[in-house]
């Protein structure tokens, strides 16, 4: 799912403000960081398919009790990244470990800020950061949701509705968290038309910023959990083309 309504734009001056003030409290001579990881999904695709300005990434995956994810979800998605993505100096991936957060549904907002106590990366010189924000709880909106990608460089996968749609079947689990972090990503990587823009016709005209086919990981029925079990683990060529055509692999 992608946030890119009006909603989304005031949730983001809300953040960028906030985080100023929390900047401002510790320096206040450069430019803040934080202001480069939070604007749109999809508004650093540049940035991670090429190596001009970012030659290496990091990725922050945080995970409540419960709900760690599968070790072999998150080797799918590195490889994922590797195959499309001009990293040459690396792709670094860090887990671990937060706090409870009791919560059994959660707002936009709210991701948000379990986000500032948690991230510990921002963009830093050729160093690119991702988080990834496991929750053992709901999406406010919508009870059937799996992942959502709310800014730039930020995802959020509902891992408590996972379980519940898989009921607790270890490999059905492990599946969704592949196709639902390789599919979030690919919103940040600018999929479809959010920062990648298309070399052929292929958004689905019902459900934007997906794409039309049903062999593609970019179908929009991969982030629901009624529909996500038969959805394709990769892209098809349209996808793929247009991450190529933006300077990716
Ligand atoms: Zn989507
Ligand atoms: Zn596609």
């Amino acid at each position: 799912m992608m946030i890119h309504n009006s909603l989304s734009k005031l949730y983001l001056l809300l953040i960028i403000f906030g985080l100023l003030s929390i900047e401002a409290c510790k320096k206040d001579e450069e430019v803040d960081p934080y202001q480069e990881n939070y604007i749109g999904p999809g508004s650093n695709a540049e940035e991670y398919l090429r190596d001009d300005v970012y030659t290496s990434m990091v990725i922050d995956i945080v995970y409540e009790p419960g709900v760690q994810p599968d070790q072999r979800a998150i080797d799918e998605l590195e490889s994922f990244l590797n195959t499309y993505l001009n990293k040459p100096k690396g792709i670094t991936i860090i887990q671990r470990e937060i706090e409870a957060q009791n919560q059994n549904t959660l707002k936009t907002k709210e991701i948000v800020e379990i986000e500032q106590i948690y991230r510990s990366h921002l963009n830093s010189k050729d160093t690119l950061a991702t988080f990834i924000y496991f929750a053992n709880s709901e999406f406010s909106q919508s009870s059937n949701t799996l992942g959502l990608a709310y800014a730039s460089t930020s995802i959020v996968i509902f891992q408590k509705t996972i379980q519940e749609n898989a009921a607790g079947n270890v490999e059905v689990i492990r599946r969704l968290e592949e196709s639902i972090l390789k599919h979030e990503f690919g919103h940040l990587l600018g999929l479809v038309d959010v920062g990648s823009p298309p070399v052929n016709p292929h958004e689905d005209s019902g459900y934007p910023n997906h794409c039309d086919s049903k062999d593609c990981l970019m179908y929009y029925a991969a982030e629901t959990a009624a529909t996500a079990n038969n959805i394709s683990l990769v892209l098809d060529d349209n996808c793929k083309a247009d991450l190529k055509a933006n300077g990716g692999k």
